[in-house]
């Protein structure tokens, strides 16, 4: 810490992203990217001519990539009978992290806080400390799963990720409904960064919730964590003041190759559905294969799966794992110690996840 650091950081302790390990090739399923490359139209839509203009500033609105967003969801909505989207409801980011980082500064302050399940998504609670936020990390129930009625009585705003993080266990829309239900003068962010692996979105309830904030991420479904692109759904008037947050800090948040990229991957509705389809099939295969020999495994709908395994602590099997060149995530918090996260690969990456499992289970006489 230099001496220049403001007194108010100086116990923060910020989030911890996952090893991105840039020198050695491992297995890796340890931050739930997709194990497909991105659409071939992101590729196309990547040429020359883009890179040419990197002299030139992006569109601050990020049009083309807000229309794409915003025709997306009209397609979905309409095929529910809903009226669809306006552009005037999306808001796009530098990553749904940055997007959840303007939520936090637009709409907590010193006397409204976040509450959120205390096992969840690491950044809340950071947030909430870098921005002098009051966090209320909401028991969760013996089995991982949220507690939604003490969830639904707290004071505060309430951010949840659906599918939650590190389990993959998913609230149904009825039980977003009762926290949006409980208080209709404090904001539900639901951040589905996991929602496209087989669980419903709660898009759909926009039109009836103006206290509603629906977060999503192009990085686990679309193939797109490194071109960092992420988005809010909500009212007319909520993406007005999160615009406002954003011209304050960075309006040109969003570069010129990831508002191209973005608006090819959210349009390709044909790869989005095969490749994340893929993903579900395989991680109900892994769920098979890892409960087969003997782990407990949560009922994960996201594209990870926590599995925990009676003899061996989280951290023993994720270290003797890396050592087999397979990178999984062990996380430190104290309800998550006996479990490594695994996200979903492709086939021959789970084939080498268990043929490395097998061998470190007999080296250590399991
Ligand atoms: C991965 C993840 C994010 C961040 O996604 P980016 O768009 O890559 O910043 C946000 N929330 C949850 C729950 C995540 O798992």
């Amino acid at each position: 810490m230099s001496r220049f650091l403001d007194e108010r950081f100086a116990a923060l302790d910020p989030y911890v992203p996952g090893e991105q390990p840039q020198d050695r090739s491992y297995v890796k399923l340890n931050t739930n990217e997709s194990p497909f490359p991105p659409s071939p139209a992101v590729i196309a839509a990547l040429g020359k001519e883009e890179a040419e203009k990197l002299n030139l500033y992006s569109d601050p609105t990020a049009d083309v990539l807000v229309e794409a967003i915003a025709e997306h969801f009209t397609r979905v909505l309409q095929a529910r009978g809903a009226k669809g989207m306006d552009k005037e409801q999306v808001f796009v980011g530098n990553g749904s992290d940055e997007v959840l980082s303007f939520i936090f500064q637009a709409f907590c302050g010193k006397d409204k806080g976040m509450a959120f399940p205390e096992v969840g998504y690491g950044f809340y609670p950071v947030f909430c400390e870098v921005l002098g936020i009051a966090a209320n990390p909401v028991p969760v129930r013996d089995d991982l799963s949220v507690d939604v009625d003490a969830l639904a009585n707290v004071s505060e705003n309430i951010v949840i990720a659906n599918p939650n993080a590190q389990t993959g266990i998913y609230l149904p829309v009825s039980d977003i409904k009762k926290l949006l239900c409980a208080n209709k003068n404090r904001l539900v962010v639901v951040d589905e960064a996991y929602c496209d692996f087989g669980a419903e979105s709660v898009v759909g309830l926009l039109d009836e919730f103006d206290n509603l904030i629906v977060v999503q991420t192009m990085s686990k479904s679309r193939q797109l964590a490194g071109g960092r692109v992420g988005f809010a759904l909500a009212s007319p008037e909520i993406v007005r003041d999160l615009n406002m947050m954003k011209y304050s800090f960075n309006p040109y948040n969003l570069n010129r190759l990831s508002i191209l990229a973005g608006a090819a991957a959210i349009g390709d509705e044909e790869y989005f559905a095969s490749t994340t389809a893929a993903v579900a099939k395989e991680r109900e295969r892994l769920k098979g294969e890892l409960t087969e020999l003997g782990f407990s495994v949560t009922p994960s709908l996201a594209n990870f799966v926590l599995a925990g395994y009676p003899s061996i602590g989280g951290k023993e099997l994720y270290l003797a794992l890396k050592k087999e060149g397979v990178l999984v995530r062990f996380l430190s918090d104290a309800k998550l110690a006996p479990y490594v996260r695994i996200t979903v690969g492709s086939a021959e990456q789970t084939a080498a996840l268990i043929a490395a499992i097998k061998k470190v289970f007999k080296e250590k006489g399991i």
